[in-house]
């Protein structure tokens, strides 16, 4: 399942693979007649070179010359494999970018998350009008987030889980980042103290950033382009850890249940 640290690792390795190639035909399969917007990707996209692959939230910007953008989001299923012969066709395989070193494989994933979006409408456009604050960008400093913070209302984990607040951070990112800064899951967020809100801060960067260091996460067979797959799996604190010791106290880590997510903490450490 990719969130934030693994769509930044897999935008970096595309961006090297594939800027300055050629796309040079899009092919569809399943269900494609159900999907108008299918046509218009093959006139905008092909046959263009790649200028660039950026990221917006979760979304993946791959930016054509000509002015258009395939857009994509993986959401929690779908992911992209890159073949140098054209085997993987499946059931499972909605599209096919033919580039002039490949072929880059869409898996997984409802052709109705990818769009052509021109690079004038990139800036404002209604899909990523909803994005909370990027934790990976430039634009996350202590001083916005503890603006952002102090608007919210509710139990601390499911504002976390909230792509309106916070975008990119899935169930284990969140329990990971909650056991860092010592802050039990079913706190109410508005009772946050500025103290409270910096550890929160810091721990969402340390967090998303340790797991970048080891290649992201591949909990749930997620694995990039080339078939690669991250480790931070194996370096959990709490998360999936039920009845181990905590690394901190060394008493045993609970699993409770917070919005219907199974969710891992020390009743110790976390208050
Ligand atoms: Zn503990």
């Amino acid at each position: 399942m990719p969130w934030l640290p693994e769509i930044e690792i897999l935008k970096k390795k595309l961006k090297k693979k594939f800027t300055g190639k050629k796309l040079t035909n899009i092919e569809f399969y399943k269900d494609s007649i159900y999907y108008p917007q299918v046509k218009l990707l093959e006139n905008e996209l092909a046959n263009r070179y790649i200028l660039n692959i950026t990221r917006k939230g979760k979304y993946l910007i791959i930016s054509l010359e000509g002015g258009n953008n395939l857009v994509l989001n993986l959401k929690i299923t779908g992911f992209l494999r890159y073949f140098s012969e054209k085997l993987l066709i499946n059931n499972y395989t909605p599209m096919i970018l033919n580039v002039d070193n490949g072929y880059l494989c869409l898996q997984n994933l409802s052709l109705r998350y990818v769009r052509s979006i021109p690079t004038i409408q990139l800036r404002n456009h209604p899909i990523f009008k909803d994005l909370g604050i990027d934790p990976l960008s430039d634009e996350y400093n202590i001083d916005k987030f503890y603006k952002i913070t102090k608007k919210r209302k509710g139990i601390l984990k499911l504002n976390l889980l909230d792509p309106t607040y916070v975008t990119g951070l899935g169930n284990y990112y969140v329990d990971e980042i909650l056991f860092l800064a010592k802050l039990h899951p079913k706190r109410e967020i508005s009772k946050l103290n500025r103290l409270e809100i910096e550890s929160l801060y810091s721990s969402i960067n340390r967090v998303l950033n340790e797991s970048i260091d080891v290649g992201g996460s591949s909990r749930e067979g997620f694995c990039y382009h080339d078939g690669s797959k991250g480790r931070f799996q194996n370096n959990f604190n709490v998360y999936d850890r039920q009845g181990k010791p905590c690394p901190l106290c060394r008493r045993n880590i609970n699993r409770i249940i917070v919005g219907g997510r199974g969710t891992y903490h020390c009743e110790n450490c976390q208050k």
